[in-house]
């Protein structure tokens, strides 16, 4: 099925092939002939399936008709985060630039000021986290009585982040009847049950099954001492081709930590976490997508669902604790039929996270040593210093120092070794050795093989 066959209009189909489009994604060919059709939808699909398209083209059509009057939004458009909110926005100039359609983007951090003069003016499709939502309500400047389109995106996250109530409660506000469409990565009973209160006789939609991992995402995972992560990685980074990175951290406070460590050791890195400020958010992942930023360590909630099209490689810094969140991390890479690679750094104390994460996906994560990719590389600071003037580099292998490493760079590194193995103790427990069974090794991947030449 071509685009031109789902029955979109002609303005539309101009910004999808200008958009470079040839063909819509299987999740598009489902819904967007259903949504057409007045129906509500329940989509099971992760971000990457081109799902935010598959929602934004339909909605685009069925809004052209009417206006929209002061302070009541024709559609309301849900999302758990400021950047997915912001994404979809982008969607609709994208795609809407033959239309004209007006959207306002609801979310925390920017000023009411001007979030109210666009209210005031008459919207068609409003954005909104729901925090952000409730608040222009409470103060009299949204209402709900002319939404006849609601989207909530994303609603497993929702839930995980508490959002669940607030969500309710907007769903409570909508005084019209509408088409409802309800998207979600994974389908837990709890979200199954929402579904089943906000939707009626649903076309359900299914792209992937729930929680796969793309078969474009080369996976690998080896266990490590916690004091040991950040010289690990460090060792991973230089002898691997690493073009850009996000790297996972499980609390905020961690992602500052790493994202220290790195700058400190010549890396150009950059962090995202929901404690920033909008703007430094969106000026992060903007120079991340420019290629000014090669690592981005986040969090999951900044990162969840960030469009971002050619990430090299996930490394979970730290082994998620929601198997769910391993499947959104690595979708990250691997996007749009390219090669991706996940690499996951685990304690000895993780175990149970990784038999629910692999009981989840399905699949066992091949396990290496570390020290068989990363040559030896840490360990012993003194050691690592003199072994790594002896080294030569293999002939034929690629050159995988971070593109910004300065000579001087490294030459602090090499100082300030002992003084932050010093600061890595104080920071981390010594770990508690157990058994390591989930920790055995596999073949190498052929994405961590270094060449012997
Ligand atoms: P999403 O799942 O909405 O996050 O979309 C993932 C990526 O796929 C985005 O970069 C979209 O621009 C892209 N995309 C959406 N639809 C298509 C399509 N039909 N063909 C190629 N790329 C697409």
């Amino acid at each position: 099925m071509s685009f031109p066959e789902l029955g979109l209009s002609e303005g539309v189909l101009r910004a999808v092939a200008e958009a470079g489009y040839e063909h819509p994604t299987p999740i598009q060919k489902q819904a967007i002939p259903q949504i057409l059709m007045g129906r509500d939808v329940l989509g099971c699909a992760q971000t990457g399936t081109g799902k935010t398209a598959g929602f934004t083209l339909p909605m685009i059509d069925i809004l052209s008709q009417g206006r929209a009057k002061a302070r009541m939004p024709r559609s309301l458009i849900l999302e758990p985060t400021r950047e997915l909110a912001a994404q979809v926005e982008q969607n609709f100039e994208t795609y809407g630039k033959y239309s004209r359609l007006t959207t306002a983007l609801l979310i925390g951090g920017v000023s009411f000021t001007e979030q109210e003069k666009k209210l005031d003016r008459g919207v068609d499709v409003l954005i909104a986290t729901p925090g952000r939502l409730l608040d222009h309500f409470e103060r009299g400047k949204v209402l709900m009585n002319d939404v006849g389109f609601l989207v909530i995106d994303e609603a497993d996250r929702m839930l995980d982040m508490g959002f669940i109530p607030d969500v309710e409660r907007i769903v409570g506000l909508i005084t019209r009847s509408h088409q409802t469409l309800f998207f979600s990565a994974t389908m837990p009973a709890e979200i199954r049950r929402l579904a089943d209160r906000f939707l009626r006789d649903p076309k359900e939609i299914s792209v992937t099954p729930p929680a796969s991992v793309a078969e474009t995402v080369e996976q690998a995972m080896g266990v490590i001492e916690p004091r040991d992560k950040r010289a690990a990685l460090r060792a991973i980074l230089r002898t691997q081709v690493v073009k850009n990175a996000l790297l996972f951290c499980n609390r905020k406070r961690d992602v500052g930590v790493l994202h220290r460590s790195l700058t400190r050791h010549g890396y150009n890195a950059g962090a995202l976490h929901g404690d920033l400020e909008q703007w430094q958010r969106m000026e992060t992942l903007d120079r991340f997508k420019s290629g000014d930023i090669q690592l981005l360590v986040c969090s999951d909630v900044a990162a969840r669902g960030l469009d971002i099209a050619a990430v090299s490689h996930v490394f979970n810094f730290d082994v998620p604790t929601h198997p769910e969140d391993y499947v959104h991390r690595i979708g990250r890479t691997g996007r749009a039929g390219r090669q991706g690679h996940a690499f996951t750094l685990a304690t000895p104390d993780d175990g149970k996270y990784i038999a629910a994460i692999e009981k989840l996906i399905g699949t066992r994560i091949p396990r290496v040593e570390i020290e068989e990719i990363a040559a030896a590389e840490f360990g012993e600071e003194t050691k690592k210093s003199k072994r790594r003037g002896a080294r030569r580099k293999p002939a034929g292998q690629k050159t995988s120092e971070a593109p910004s490493r300065t000579r001087d760079a490294r030459r602090k590194d090499q100082g300030g070794k002992r003084d932050s193995r010093r600061r890595r103790d104080r920071i981390e427990d010594a770990p508690d050795y157990g058994d390591t069974p989930f920790g055995e090794t596999d073949q190498v991947p052929a994405f961590l093989r270094r060449s012997t030449g």
